[in-house]
């Protein structure tokens, strides 16, 4: 894309913010940051119903992920005869299923997080209580953490180490 025309997307997208119409800026899975009505409580209905959106869509993803994985692994299955070969392939197999068991601790974390959505748990800090926040929950959408409690946990972790 040419100079300019990145210039005068620019341009278009600050009048679109100035105007509230700005489409520009998309958080996880490409959906716009929560705009909080003025006074709106936390954990609004429209919020709970925004997560909720984000989540769904989340693990809808990593689902088709999972399902890739395992389709990959049956068509490969057997298909060396050299040890060599089957020995490249056992790594690689060994990496997706890896890849698999992270996706599905994410997927029970989604689940957790959709749970408490609905018992009005989502949003507040599992360790002092207090509010995590709009925007850090929509870089991390399962964060159970405020960021304070969550930076103490790593100061923690590597003292440990
Ligand atoms: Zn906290």
């Amino acid at each position: 894309m040419s100079v300019e025309k990145k210039a005068s997307i620019k341009k278009t997208e600050r009048k679109a913010a100035k105007s509230g119409a700005g489409k520009t800026a998309t958080t996880f899975f490409g959906f716009e940051p929560y705009q909080a009505k003025r006074g709106e409580e936390y954990m609004s209905p429209r919020q709970v119903e925004h997560f909720r959106n984000i989540l769904l869509s989340w693990r809808r993803e990593l689902m088709e992920e999972v399902d890739r994985t395992v389709t990959h692994l049956q068509d490969d299955a057997g298909t060396f005869a050299d040890p060599n070969d089957r020995a490249t392939q056992e790594e690689e197999f060994a990496l997706e299923l890896r890849t698999r068991d992270r996706e599905r601790k994410l997927i029970k974390k989604i689940a957790e997080s959709l749970r408490q959505l609905g018992t009005g748990d989502y949003g507040y800090c599992e360790a002092c209580g207090v509010e995590i926040g709009i925007q850090r929950l929509e870089a991390r959408p399962t964060a159970t953490l405020c960021i304070d409690c969550k930076t103490l946990d790593e100061i923690r972790e590597k003292q440990m180490v």
